[in-house]
């Protein structure tokens, strides 16, 4: 059988796919980059309607391109940000194949290199690049069983508020997603609960620096460990309606209802652990510390960047904070959805090789795995905290590259033809 050669297969085009292609381009590394769907299907199809980039169009976009019709300090549709990825691939030319699912990788026998399975026929590659994404399959806690009158759906498969019935809801998980979807609901007439974790919630800006700034030239988008104890913190920021802080006082203010973090449930109550309050100190403090790295660091370089003294304005804690609810009748709450904003795990079961912990986890530094030749884009923490964003990827696909670059020098190596040592013999006469 003939079967299609690669030298170095990368699964998944999205950003990370992308980014990874453009730098092997650089470097004449001969590669094919293979997408399931669409290049960029996430930002199509796995996001809700109205969402918006995060960080604004400057900071959330590669080296080289801006992306089209967007300000600079303005916030990118979903929609943008893909049509921004496809222009991107076209701009470099890279070489996506789309529509083809990878189903397998095993390691050759006797041989090196990949043997990768796909619905269109085999690949043998020398190096595999799993850039499937840090948000691969939807996690739902099993708290609540399926049970008639109540819809439960992932964050992920939300879109809109018309997609819901009528009744109240009650969205779990108040990072990015939960607590900008609990706001769209809110502004659509819908009673909203909030079950609220411990967050980070950065100011979107201050003395006129956003807060993609403000972590940059602190250096906290480089960290390169999350700090012991704060594994399970999200961070709460939003780029809709033009960009502002989080602030649960507010919310609460509006008509949400903050709870804490969902416990379990039995009987038709739903029960919420006691920490509503310290979560919202600990984010309020996390949000102030930012406020003072930021005027220590302006202080330090003298920078001409108005004093902001309002932003250090908290209010009082509102009623849903100081006496929280602990237990909550769905029936009588008038609860008819359960919004999961509960996060994501990877899947990586058609990735046969011996790189994975006992967890399933990919076993890596920095992304380069403990199988040679099998390598890890996009996923968080992948080398810092900037990972699995758009610009941090661009960085970790730089190192990957080289490193892949590098590997292809070693093994293109052939010792030197010996040189045959100085003859003695006389000519023939
Ligand atoms: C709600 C939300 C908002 C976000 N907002 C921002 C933001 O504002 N700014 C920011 O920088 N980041 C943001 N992120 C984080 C991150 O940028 C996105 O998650 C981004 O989609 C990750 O890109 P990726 O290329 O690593 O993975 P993905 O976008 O997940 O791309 C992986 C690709 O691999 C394909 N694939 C998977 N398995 C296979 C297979 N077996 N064979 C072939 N193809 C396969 C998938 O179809 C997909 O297209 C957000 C994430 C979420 C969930």
């Amino acid at each position: 059988m003939v079967m299609e050669k690669t030298d170095t297969l990368v699964i998944g085009a999205g950003q990370a796919g992308i980014a990874l292609s453009e730098h092997l381009s650089q470097l004449d590394v001969p590669h094919l980059v293979l997408e399931r769907q669409r290049i960029a299907e996430r930002w199509r199809s796995e996001r809700w309607d109205s969402l918006v980039c995060n960080g604004p169009a400057w900071h959330d976009r590669f080296p080289g391109l801006a992306i089209a019709d967007v300000a600079a300090d303005a916030f990118a549709a979903k929609e943008q940000v893909a049509d921004y990825l496809e222009a991107y691939a076209r701009h470099f030319k890279a070489p996506i194949r789309t529509g083809v699912e990878v189903t397998r990788v095993t390691r050759n026998s006797g041989r090196p290199g990949f043997t990768v399975e796909t619905s269109a026929g085999l690949i043998e590659a020398q190096r595999v690049v799993a850039a499937t994404g840090p948000f691969q399959r939807p996690l739902i806690p099993a708290i609540l069983p399926e049970q008639p009158g109540i819809t439960q759906l992932h964050s992920a498969a939300y879109r809109n508020p018309q997609q819901l019935p009528a009744g109240a809801v009650l969205v779990v998980g108040a990072g990015s997603s939960g607590v900008q979807i609990a706001d769209e609901l809110h502004r659509a007439c819908k009673k909203v609960y909030l079950s609220v974790g411990p967050h980070d919630r950065p100011p979107r800006s201050y003395r006129q620096r956003d807060f993609c700034w403000w972590l940059g030239v602190l250096g906290q988008w480089d960290a390169q460990k999350v700090q012991p104890g704060r594994e399970h913190v999200t961070i709460a920021v939003s780029g809709a309606r033009g960009g502002h802080t989080v602030d649960f006082r507010r919310l609460a203010e509006q008509g949400i209802t903050l709870l804490g973090m969902t416990r379990d449930y039995a009987q038709g109550v739903m029960r919420f652990q006691p920490d509503l309050a310290a979560n919202i100190a600990a984010g309020d403090a996390n949000y102030l510390a930012l406020l003072d790295a930021a005027d220590a660091y302006i202080e330090r370089n003298g920078l001409d960047l108005p004093p902001e003294p309002q932003a250090r304005l908290i209010g009082p804690d509102p009623a849903c904070v100081s006496h929280p609810v602990l237990e909550l009748d769905l029936a009588a709450a008038g609860i008819t959805t359960v919004i999961w904003a509960t996060g994501f795990a990877v899947d990586y079961s058609w990735l046969q090789v011996d790189t994975f912990d006992d967890k399933g986890k990919p076993v890596h530094q920095r992304g380069i795995s403990a199988e040679p030749g099998v390598y890890f884009l996009g996923l968080p923490w992948l080398s810092r905290r900037g990972s699995s964003f758009i610009w941090g990827v661009w960085h970790d696909a730089k190192f990957i590259a080289d490193h892949i670059s590098t590997q292809r020098k070693y093994q293109a190596y052939h010792a030197p033809e010996p040189v045959a040592p100085a003859s003695t013999a006389t000519a023939p006469a």
